[in-house]
């Protein structure tokens, strides 16, 4: 079947998808608490009447993941496609142009809601895609598995983690794609092929509260902090350095793929403040102060402050170093006990350190060598009309757990939207970059499984 029957028979159903995907946006699935099971019955309803063999496994409170085959047969090539079901808290709905839960479609080119470019409009194409080839009854040695997923958005370990445990355990995994929305504006789209981690440490300060008429016989917690935050570059000394899965020059290389000439490129990266900080972010660890809370009274000297530290690893680069320099900076350049060095006696200033989250990140060592990625690659750049880019994301999504201890390394994230409005007020997604990724899912499982 060629790529333009494909096309013409996407199109003409182009209403029906639209329909669909802002079925799933006004499906309440704001995670916590999640809420999943609302979007996995869209999803079953619509697969079911071309007879879609689906799995939804409950857990929770109204909270499920969801499982499709193409077919009954497991033993050629399997393709994994998945994608996550909930979506991040909206915020203050009155700071929306338009409902967050409302889909509203504009000009008959952006949908506008929560979850639109994160990820709803990539789960509906995966969907999408199952559909067309099932309809299309093209006789295909390999088959497809389309897995929708819950918790993504908090750490994923009852989502993709419980899904590669339990019912894909079983399953070879012999290529996957996560249809997480990879335009990285200005830039193009991009083929991901490595992300970073994510730790999230809570650092607490306990001192001795006190009149604050007297603040000198007591141990102000939000001083202690200060000091603490003060000395917290001296993390980056501490920790062992670890290399970056792709050195600075060839993350230059990959970005420059996409500019007419050198000279043009050259220009944007020192145009364009961004993307250096973008490029930095690739190749070093980071590290943010994100929250802080402390003191309970306005004449009340506090007892105990507490900061969250969210620091982005690179792949491959261990936790514990990192949690160990903290401790070292704490205890050597400021001074205070950390828990865990000893017991510590009753009215005594200690720290506390805490770690929320630990999740690694994860790299696709061979992407280079992968025909299969390559058509991938051509696929895009046909539908798209433009050169994508391979590249690797500072932020962190489900791939560790389909990269990592082996279950399937060849693992990319490639979907509609942008980056930049996921998470975001005023979220939305075009409908034409929808209907392409559409088209990409489609046209590459036909060509993936129909490969002996
Ligand atoms: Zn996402």
């Amino acid at each position: 079947m060629s790529v333009e029957k494909f096309i013409a028979k996407i199109e003409q159903d182009k209403e029906i998808y639209v329909e669909f995907l802002r079925t799933l946006i006004q499906s309440d699935s704001v995670n916590p608490p999640g809420n999943e099971k609302n979007v996995a019955l869209v999803i079953e309803e619509f697969l079911k009447d071309v007879n879609i063999k689906t799995e939804i496994f409950p857990f929770g409170n109204n909270r499920a993941n969801l499982i499709a085959y193409l077919n009954e047969n497991f033993e050629g090539k399997n393709l994994l496609y998945n994608g996550h079901m909930d979506v991040v808290p909206p915020g203050f709905e009155k700071d929306w142009k338009y409902p967050p839960l409302s889909a509203l479609v504009k000009r008959n080119k952006i949908i506008y809601g929560r979850g639109s470019s994160d990820m709803k409009s990539g789960l509906a194409a995966m969907a999408i895609a199952l559909k067309v080839l099932k309809e299309l009854d093209l006789n295909l040695t390999g088959n497809l598995i389309f897995n929708a997923v819950a918790d993504e958005e908090t750490h994923g370990k009852f989502g993709t983690g419980w899904c590669i445990d339990n019912p894909l355990k079983s399953i070879n995994c012999d290529f996957a794609v996560i249809g997480e929305p990879t335009g990285l504006n200005p830039l193009p789209k991009a083929i991901i092929v490595g992300e970073k981690g994510h730790l999230i440490i809570k650092i607490r300060t306990h001192g001795i509260s006190g009149h604050s008429s007297m603040p000198a016989i007591s141990e102000n917690a939000i001083y202690m902090m200060s000091k603490i935050i003060e000395n917290l570059d001296k993390i980056d000394e501490y920790v062992p350095k670890s290399e970056p899965p792709i050195k600075l020059e060839k993350l230059k290389k990959l970005l420059a793929v996409t500019f007419p000439n050198e000279n043009i490129f050259n220009r944007i990266l020192e145009e364009q403040p961004e993307i250096e900080s973008l490029l930095q972010a690739l190749i070093n660890f980071t590290k943010a102060l994100t929250m802080i809370k402390g003191g309970i009274k306005e004449n009340v000297i506090p007892d105990f402050c507490e900061a969250v530290l969210d620091v982005r690893p690179l792949p491959g680069q261990q936790v514990e170093p990192i949690t160990e320099a903290l401790k070292k900076l704490i205890r050597d350049d400021v001074g205070y006990l950390v828990k865990d060095d000893s017991t510590i006696p009753p009215g005594e200033v200690f720290v506390e350190i805490e770690i929320v989250t630990a999740t690694e990140g994860s790299y696709w060592q061979k992407w280079e060598e992968s025909d299969e990625l390559n058509d991938f690659y051509e696929l895009v750049e046909t539908i798209y009309e433009k050169k994508p880019l391979y590249f690797l994301l500072p932020g962190s999504a489900d791939s560790q757990y389909l990269r990592n201890d082996g279950y399937c390394p060849q693992t990319i994230l490639f979907g509609p939207g942008k980056s930049r409005v996921a998470h975001a007020i005023d979220e939305h997604i075009e409908i034409l970059d929808f209907m392409r990724a559409i088209k990409v899912y489609a046209i590459f499982a036909y060509k993936f499984l129909s490969k002996k």
